[in-house]
């Protein structure tokens, strides 16, 4: 599981953290906090982990929800379904995604 402790938007770095006993009391998994930066997850709930396919589809979550909120798409960012989808095929698209190992380039 590769999640990043941060990444860019624009010239902005977003910071991702873990802490469950926040996360616990607000009773989610995942929060993307625009004002802050900042996305906390979660890797356990009431003391038991969480597997990697529900971080990472947190994580995406999240981090799309952080995408459009700096775009300034509040009323996209809002709309649950719309994030939720888009989360999972972001994840898809980079976790299916296949290079080319064999170019070489050459300099003449
Ligand atoms: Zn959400």
């Amino acid at each position: 599981m590769r999640i990043p402790k941060s990444f860019k938007l624009f010239a902005t770095p977003i910071e991702v953290v873990f802490d469950n006993n926040r996360m616990q009391d607000m009773e989610c998994y995942g929060l993307a906090e625009y004002s802050f930066s900042k996305i906390t997850l979660a890797d356990a709930h009431e003391l038991k982990p969480l597997s990697e396919g529900k971080i990472m589809d947190t994580f995406y979550h999240e981090k799309v929800h952080m995408i459009l909120d700096t775009m300034g798409e509040r009323d996209l960012s809002k709309n649950e379904k719309f994030v939720d989808t888009f989360a999972k095929l972001l994840r898809q698209s980079d976790e299916t995604a296949e290079y080319e190992t064999s170019i070489k380039y050459t300099i003449e």
